[in-house]
C-alpha cells in the first residue's frame, strides 16, 4: 500500500478538503502517512489569504523537492487557494511538482494520480467545479469529536481585499439532502460536534431555491436524533436575517456562538472593503444577538493597515472592539493579493512598520477583550463537552468547550473525554476559563 501525506495550511475549509482528500485516496489504495518522511505521495494543500502562507507553501514544496533528489520515485503534488491562483506557473517554477490541482478540481482527484503514477506532469485548474456526487466516498476526518461539513463554497462579495472570490470561485450551496446525509454518518461514527461550514454561511441555499435557507437546514439538522451540537462559520453581518436568530433560539442543538468578521471599526475603510455594511449596522446586528441569548459569544476578524488607513479610523477599530464587546478577534496586517482591486491601489499602501504596530496594538486590544468576556463568565455554570487531557504536577487536567466556543480547564478523569458534563467557573486568564467539574 502506498502512503500519502497531507500537509495543509489555512482555514477549516482547507481542512475538510484535506479530509475528502485523505478519504478519496483511501479508495484507491494510499494509506495516510503519520509523518511527510515515510510517504510515497506528499500534497501541500495551500492558502493564499495571505503572501506569508503563500511563502510557507512554496518553502515546503522547496524542501520535499530536496528530498526528491535522494527518492525518483516520490510524488508530489500542490493544491488548493495558491495552486488555483498561479496555476502552471507552478510546474515552472518548481521542476519536481507532479501535480497541481484547483480548488474545483479535488473530486477528479483518482484520474490525476493515475496519470502522474503513469509518468505524466499535470496541471489540473478549472474554473468550474467537478460534477461528483461528492457522499460516495469516505472522509477521512482529523479531528474525532468535531466533524467538519461544507455547505456552502466560494463567494460573491468581492471585498476589495479578498482573493476567495479567485481562488473558491462564484458562491454555491450543496443540496441539504447531501449536507443532512454526511451529518448523519457522522453522528452514527460518534461525533459530537458538526460545524457547518462556508466563506459566506448565513447566505447558505441562494442558489437552490426560496426556503432553502441555512434557518431552515438548522431546524432540519436539530431533528436529527443523538446528543451532539451544531456550529456554523462564517457569517457575514447583513446576511443574518431574523429566522436565522430565531432558528438559534429554537434549536436546542445549536450553540450560542457567532462569528461575524467586522473587517473595520471605520464606516468609510468598511466602504473602501466593498463590505455592505456601516459600523453602525455592525453594531446593531450585535446588539440584536446579544438581546436574544445571554451566554451568546460573537467573535470577529479585524485587518490592520488596509490600504489609506488612517490613524484615526484605526482608532475606530479599537473602539469598535470595546463598544461591541467582541469576545474574541483574529488579526492580521493587510497583505496585498493578485486579482484584488485594494492590491492596485499602491500609492494608498501604509508602510511595513506602521501596520506592524497597529497591528500589535490591536493584539493587545484583543486580549483585553478576552480576558473581559472570560472575566463574565466567573460563577457560572456552563455544560463542556470534554476534547482533551494533560497531565500536570500529577494531576489529570481536562479541557473542552462550553457552548458559546470558551475553552474550559478543570480537573477530571481522562475517561470523560467525548461526553458533556457541567462545570462551575472559578476563574478566567486571557485565553481559557478555570472550573470545577460539578
Ligand atoms: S465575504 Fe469578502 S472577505 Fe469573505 S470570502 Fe467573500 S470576498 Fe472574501
Amino acid at each position: 500500500m502506498k502512503k500519502v501525506f497531507v500537509e495543509t495550511l489555512g482555514c477549516q475549509m482547507n481542512k475538510s478538503d484535506s479530509e475528502r482528500i485523505l478519504g478519496m485516496l483511501s479508495h484507491f489504495g494510499f494509506d495516510e502517512a503519520e509523518r511527510a518522511e515515510d510517504a510515497d505521495f506528499l500534497i501541500i494543500n495551500t492558502c493564499s489569504i495571505r503572501q506569508l502562507s503563500a511563502d510557507k507553501a512554496y518553502s515546503r514544496v522547496g524542501v520535499w523537492g530536496k528530498w526528491k533528489q535522494k527518492n525518483r520515485n516520490l510524488k508530489i503534488a500542490f493544491c488548493g487557494c495558491v495552486a488555483q491562483q498561479d496555476k502552471d506557473r507552478l510546474l515552472k517554477r518548481f521542476p519536481y511538482l507532479d501535480l497541481v490541482f484547483g480548488t474545483h478540481n479535488i473530486y477528479q482527484l483518482p484520474e490525476l494520480v493515475k496519470r502522474i503514477y503513469e509518468g505524466e506532469r499535470v496541471c489540473a485548474i478549472t474554473q468550474k467545479p467537478y460534477i461528483v456526487d461528492e457522499t460516495q466516498y469516505e472522509i477521512k476526518r482529523a479531528d474525532s469529536l468535531n466533524a467538519w461539513i461544507p455547505i456552502t463554497e466560494g463567494c460573491d462579495n468581492f471585498c476589495t481585499y479578498c482573493i476567495v472570490p479567485f481562488t473558491r470561485g462564484r458562491e454555491r450551496s450543496r443540496e441539504p439532502e447531501k449536507i443532512i446525509k454526511e451529518a448523519e454518518i457522522a453522528i452514527k461514527q460518534g461525533f459530537k460536534e458538526i460545524t457547518l461550514l462556508g466563506q459566506n454561511v448565513d447566505s447558505y441555499g441562494k442558489t437552490l431555491g426560496e426556503n432553502v435557507t441555512l434557518a431552515n437546514l438548522l431546524r432540519q439538522l436539530n431533528k436529527l436524533e443523538g446528543k451532539f451540537r451544531i456550529r456554523f462559520v462564517t457569517s457575514y453581518p447583513t446576511d443574518i436575517s431574523d429566522d436565522l436568530i430565531d432558528a438559534v433560539e429554537e434549536c436546542d442543538k445549536v450553540c450560542e456562538y457567532f462569528h461575524i468578521p467586522m473587517q473595520s471599526g471605520n464606516s468609510e475603510v468598511l466602504a473602501a472593503m466593498n463590505r455592505r455594511y456601516n459600523r453602525e449596522q455592525y453594531g446593531a446586528i450585535v446588539k440584536k444577538i446579544r438581546d436574544r441569548f445571554e451566554d451568546v459569544t460573537i467573535t470577529s476578524d479585524f485587518i490592520a493597515g488596509f490600504p489609506g488607513e488612517t490613524e484615526e479610523q484605526f482608532l475606530d477599530t479599537l473602539s469598535a472592539i470595546d463598544e461591541f464587546g467582541l469576545d474574541y478577534s483574529n488579526t492580521a496586517a493587510y497583505s496585498p493579493r493578485e486579482f484584488t482591486k485594494a492590491a492596485k491601489w499602491t500609492d494608498k499602501f501604509i508602510d511595513e512598520d506602521t501596520k506592524i504596530k497597529r497591528l500589535a496594538t490591536l493584539n493587545e486590544k484583543v486580549k483585553e477583550a478576552c480576558l473581559k468576556s472570560n472575566k463574565k463568565f466567573i460563577g457560572k455554570t456552563q455544560e463542556i463537552l470534554v476534547e482533551s487531557s494533560e497531565e500536570k504536577d500529577g494531576q489529570c487536567i481536562l479541557a473542552g468547550r462550553a457552548r458559546n466556543n470558551k475553552i474550559v480547564h478543570f480537573s477530571g478523569d481522562s475517561s470523560l473525554i467525548g461526553q458533556f458534563v457541567n462545570v462551575k467557573i472559578t476563574g478566567a486568564s486571557v485565553w481559557h476559563l478555570r472550573g470545577e467539574l460539578l
